[in-house]
């Protein structure tokens, strides 16, 4: 069996189906193929807070993604709703940061990108539920979220009206190429001709470079980081907002349940789940927030996120091959970054101005 695309996107997480939705509004024919299910790996395990924690003590670049992401999900979010009938649960709940020892950096870098802040008082609880320690607290009433399971399938619904195809449990086995062009992919009962090959296999990018384009360099650089989150079984009103302390999250959904977040670990393509996680986070939600004891531990799952050295994503053309490009590598903010990255790339790609300077995203040559 024998396809053609205009653009063939590999890996289905929010970076793919979001890159997938650029291209295919920009009237291209466009296939997503995944390994596995489409939006089961770090997409699915996130937060989906649409804000990096601490901003300020990252690259001034990952904040440009995401302040250019906060201006595009609106439209975004109405564009799913109204396709897909699916409520990807985007909601302006506010984030509480607790203890800011660098707060005058923050505040600079609320007045740069114009988010709104107040600063609560230290000695006065900020939510009779908290048992929160306040040191020079923020408070961020404009931060959002959105519900990672069903943003994805909510995109995937809007993609298919698109009329974009899904080849889900699909493993590419060789991507063929000449005079640095990708010509087509063949997996085990596919020929699959494209235009032009998107890579967007989140912590897997490397891996799939050094198997299946060994002669193409440079491979861009990222490594697997699990993540372990919890779900506490609770009930609506327990907890309006986000609450940030120190290096650990709450995450309170539209139906009451509490996500907590997070272990950073670096051990590889190993996603099982430890005890020990279990119990740090069970322990650090439990004295933020006492009234959870009430409440089962309803899920605790791990994700790989897509590492790279300061977390700045890859989004690139290829330096040597000329239809082949790059959107990976957004570590803890693939949904924060995710729809000014997808953007960004299908500027590079169909030479529109691009919406940012794309210099720190790019691959260079060796
Ligand atoms: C615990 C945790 C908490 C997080 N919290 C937040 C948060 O609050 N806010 C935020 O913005 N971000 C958060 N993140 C980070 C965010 O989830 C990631 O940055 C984002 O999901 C990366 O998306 P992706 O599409 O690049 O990767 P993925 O979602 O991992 O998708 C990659 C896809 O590629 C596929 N694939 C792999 N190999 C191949 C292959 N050879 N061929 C075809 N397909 C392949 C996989 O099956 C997968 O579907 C969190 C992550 C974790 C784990």
């Amino acid at each position: 069996m024998s396809e053609r695309f205009d653009f063939s996107i590999l890996g289905g997480g929010i970076s793919g189906l979001l890159t997938a939705y650029e291209l295919s509004q920009a009237g291209f024919s466009v296939c997503v193929i995944d390994i596995s299910a489409v939006g089961r790996e770090s997409s699915w395990a996130g937060g989906g807070i649409l804000l990096p924690l601490y901003p300020w003590r990252q690259a001034e670049s990952i904040s440009d993604l995401v302040i250019a992401s906060l201006a595009l999900y609106p439209d975004l979010i109405t564009d799913l709703v109204t396709q897909s009938h699916i409520n990807p649960e985007f909601i302006v709940s506010g984030l509480l940061l607790s203890t800011l020892p660098d707060r005058p950096a923050a505040l600079d870098w609320c007045r740069r990108y114009q988010i709104r802040y107040q600063l609560p008082t230290p000695d006065a609880p900020f939510h009779p539920a908290l048992q929160c320690q306040l040191d020079q607290p923020l408070w961020l009433p404009d931060i959002a979220q959105a519900r990672n399971p069903r943003l994805l399938k909510a995109l995937k619904a809007t993609l298919q009206q698109r009329d974009v195809v899904f080849f889900e449990h699909c493993q590419v086995h060789t991507i063929h190429h000449q005079n640095q062009h990708i010509t087509h992919l063949q997996t085990q009962d596919k020929t699959i001709a494209t235009g032009h090959l998107v890579v967007t296999a989140g912590a897997w990018t490397s891996t799939l470079f050094d198997q299946l384009l060994p002669d193409i360099t440079p491979p861009p650089a990222i490594k697997p980081i699990k993540g372990q989150m919890l779900l506490f079984d609770s009930p609506p009103g327990l907890l309006p907002f986000m609450v940030l302390a120190n290096d650990r999250y709450l995450i309170p959904r539209q139906d009451g349940k509490i996500l907590v977040g997070s272990t950073v670990e670096d051990t590889g393509f190993d996603k099982q789940t430890s005890d020990t996680a279990r119990q740090q986070l069970y322990q650090f939600a439990t004295t933020l927030l006492p009234a959870l004891e009430d409440y089962p531990v309803g899920h605790h799952w791990a994700g790989l996120r897509p590492g790279t050295d300061a977390g700045v994503p890859c989004i690139s053309l290829h330096p040597d091959i000329d239809n082949l490009s790059i959107n990976a590598g957004h570590f803890r903010n693939g949904l924060g970054m995710g729809p000014a990255s997808a953007k960004l790339l299908a500027d590079l790609i169909l030479e529109r101005s691009p919406l940012l300077n794309p210099e720190p995203y790019q691959l260079k040559s060796l």
